[in-house]
């Protein structure tokens, strides 16, 4: 029976310290066999790692890791690992340059999430994008509301393009500063603008109110709208 705290187990998993000089020797090989097969696979950067790749590079990365210290392990299944997901991968993007359908399945296609303004629901309500998240971001490219954008694309590669109104055409639109965006109204002045929440569509009260639901998307969480310019 093992007892707990055997320091040279704990330490060492009971073999002698040479064994350090085979996971150097180990670490070299699979080192220089990762570098061969990321250069053979034609990409230069992570940047920019569509899902499927983003597999490939974490199966890569476990046939890679366990022989370096892990005496049970060989070598050489560790290459053979990496020389069939080399294959796969090249088989894969092959396939992808030959069908639309099969490149659209792997690597998504851009999805609208801002069309003049307001949030496309309709792509939007099928994708897992945080709002959070995605508020985040335009607060990032100085976006203090929607009526500022005209156009936010996700891509494929998770990055976000926008598209800004120039300062003539910005519009009333959804704050998504937190203090603005949280203060969700509870009453509706007659002649004032105010956006929906869910779906950032802009409506005026036509009375005062204390209830109105959104003629776009059914909901009637509202905050009052703004127009100011964008300032970068
Ligand atoms: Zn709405």
């Amino acid at each position: 029976m093992k007892e707990i705290f055997e320091w040279n187990r704990l330490l060492m998993n009971d073999l002698p310290y040479s064994f350090l000089l085979e996971v150097l020797f180990r670490c070299v090989v699979m080192y220089l066999v990762a570098m061969l097969v990321l250069k053979l696979a034609g990409r230069r950067g992570v940047k920019q790692l569509s899902v499927f790749e983003l597999v490939i590079i974490l199966t890569l990365g476990s046939a890679a890791g366990d022989p370096l210290f892990y005496q049970d392990v060989g070598l050489i299944p560790a290459i053979c690992v990496f020389i069939i997901i080399l294959l796969l991968y090249r088989g894969t993007t092959f396939l992808i340059s030959r069908s639309k359908k099969i490149e659209t399945w792997l690597e998504g296609k851009p999805i609208y999430l801002i069309e003049d303004g307001e949030f496309s629901i309709d792509n939007f309500s099928k994708e897992a994008l945080a709002q959070d998240e995605f508020f985040t971001e335009l607060r990032l490219k100085n976006i203090t509301h929607l009526g500022q954008v005209d156009l936010a694309i996700l891509e494929t590669n998770g990055q976000i393009s926008i598209f800004f109104y120039d300062e003539k055409n910005i519009k009333m639109g959804l704050p998504i500063l937190p203090h603005a965006f949280n203060k969700t109204s509870n009453s509706f002045k007659n002649g004032f603008q105010y956006a929906c929440k869910f779906c950032g569509n802009i409506q005026e009260a036509t009375n005062d109110t204390t209830e109105h639901v959104c003629d776009r998307c059914g909901k009637d969480k509202w905050v009052s709208a703004i127009n100011e310019k964008r300032i970068t």
